[in-house]
């Protein structure tokens, strides 16, 4: 070929981690296409009693790496967030014990709906961008770059069934509801498009991940914890001011020692809660009485607050989703595919890092391929491999590698402080110690 062209990525994925970068590569002025198998997000209600609404309290590891990419989306979401400066401890007993996360710096992490997070950064894609909702990546040929697409029949999908996003499927909804399994229908292949660089950001199942390892030895471990969490809902109380029945700026949190509750605030005055139990107990939950027993007896202040027949309703009807820890070394393929987001590490939620870790990817391969002065533009033809580019890519995924794995490590450890360890007095002021 003569002449350049501006690079090609390929992003599969417009979850939070594909749709940051889209932009950021956008902002290189490389050419961008980005697949999701979703609906486009853009214009539907997210407020938390639309939608169900995984929360997600994003730290400052998140909000620089937006910051990178563009100042005013960091601004946006800090705006749109509910800064939590503390954990709220809710003992058996009714007692609520605040545990604030930075006395002295007064540090907090930010609540914020996963749907609105995601919808406010796919808004923010520029037209440039070409966007292909409802096509889901089926195949990959990496050698020669080229990447295969379905679209879903919309006649023939079940609603909450069509994705690959592990949190439904294994394990099924809550007491009575059957499966709704094997409706599933989709036109093969109906989508194909060349890239330079497919960026894999399609989550903890990851189909560019299954591509890569077939052409590399590439090091994978999947591990799962013996918790399943489900979403619950706390609704506003108009009797209280903004609605928060209890207090707005706290992660609150019941711990159990085996299981515990969480609640995060939503910007309406209600509270998206997760509870976290094992499978193995769940399996003895199986009647609304055996439920209602439980909840009664670990959870009273979160009954009397939500009701009791609102929490069964959600305990019986929502989804129990697994919890994995995902690591893959490398996460760049030649020059041709890398990883990013869940899809290279995925984490149990309990240091709240997951997202942020992935936002953080974004930034850390801008700093790389700054780094590498790999050009927006290239000679070269698609299918050829491009050794600056592969250099910048190894770069990227040898600086990642540590600082993944160990935040792995750390969000598993926060698994036993947060639902046992906050409980002791002593154990705080340990930390209150370790702060100075
Ligand atoms: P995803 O959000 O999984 O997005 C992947 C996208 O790819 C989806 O839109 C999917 O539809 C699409 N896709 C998948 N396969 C295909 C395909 N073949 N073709 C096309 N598109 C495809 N993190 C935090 O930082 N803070 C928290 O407080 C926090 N709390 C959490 C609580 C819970 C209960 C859980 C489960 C997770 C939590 N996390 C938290 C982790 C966080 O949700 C994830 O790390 C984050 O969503 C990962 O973003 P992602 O864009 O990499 O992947």
């Amino acid at each position: 070929m003569t002449g350049t062209r501006p690079r090609k990525a390929l992003v599969i994925g417009a979850g939070p981690v594909g749709a940051l970068t889209a932009l950021s590569l956008h902002r290189r002025g490389w050419e961008v296409e980005l697949w999701e198998s979703r609906d486009d997000p853009r214009g539907v209600d997210a407020a938390p009693s639309n939608l169900r609404s995984i929360n997600l309290a994003i730290s400052s590891r998140g909000l620089e790496a937006l910051r990178s990419v563009d100042p005013s989306l960091a601004e946006q979401f800090q705006n749109e967030a509910i800064p939590m400066k503390g954990r709220m401890i809710h003992h058996v007993d009714g007692k609520q014990e605040s545990q604030i996360y930075d006395p002295i710096n007064e540090q907090c992490i930010n609540s914020i709906g996963r749907p609105l997070l995601n919808q406010r950064l796919v808004e923010s894609l520029p037209e440039e961008i070409k966007i292909r909702f409802n096509t889901k990546l089926s195949r990959v040929d990496l050698n020669h770059k080229y990447a295969y697409g379905s679209s879903a029949d919309d006649k023939n999908v079940v609603p909450g069934e069509e994705h690959d996003d592990g949190e439904i499927a294994s394990t099924g909804a809550g007491l009575s509801s059957g499966s709704k399994k094997g409706k599933n229908k989709e036109k093969e292949d109906s989508k194909s498009t060349s890239f330079d660089l497919i960026v894999g950001c399609d989550g903890s199942w990851s189909k560019v991940r299954t591509s890569m390892m077939r052409m590399e030895r590439i090091d994978f471990s999947q591990s799962f914890i013996p918790h399943a969490y489900i979403e619950l809902h706390m609704p506003a109380d108009p009797t209280k001011p903004g609605g928060y029945a209890i207090d707005k700026n706290h992660l609150h949190i019941w711990p159990r020692h085996s299981f515990m509750l969480i609640g995060l605030p939503n910007k309406d005055g209600s509270f998206t809660l997760t509870l976290f139990l094992p499978f193995s107990s769940l399996a003895a939950l199986t009647t609304r009485e055996a439920a209602s027993r439980f909840f009664l007896e670990n959870f009273p202040s979160a009954v009397q607050i939500v009701g009791e027949k609102m929490l069964l309703d959600d305990f019986e009807n929502n989804p129990r989703g697994n919890l994995v820890t995902i690591n893959v070394t490398p996460s760049a393929w030649s020059s041709h595919a890398l990883l990013l987001g869940d899809a290279s590490h995925s984490m149990v939620p309990f240091y709240g890092q997951g997202l942020n870790c992935g936002l953080e990817d974004v930034r850390v391969l801008n700093s790389v391929l700054e780094k590498h002065k790999v050009p927006s533009t290239t000679s070269l033809e698609v299918g050829e491999t491009d050794p600056q580019l592969e250099l910048a890519l190894k770069a990227y995924s040898i600086e990642r590698q540590a600082d993944l794995k160990a935040i792995c490590e750390l969000a598993l450890q926060n698994y036993t402080e947060m639902r046992s360890h906050v409980l002791s007095p002593l154990h705080h002021f340990r930390r209150f110690l370790d702060s100075f």
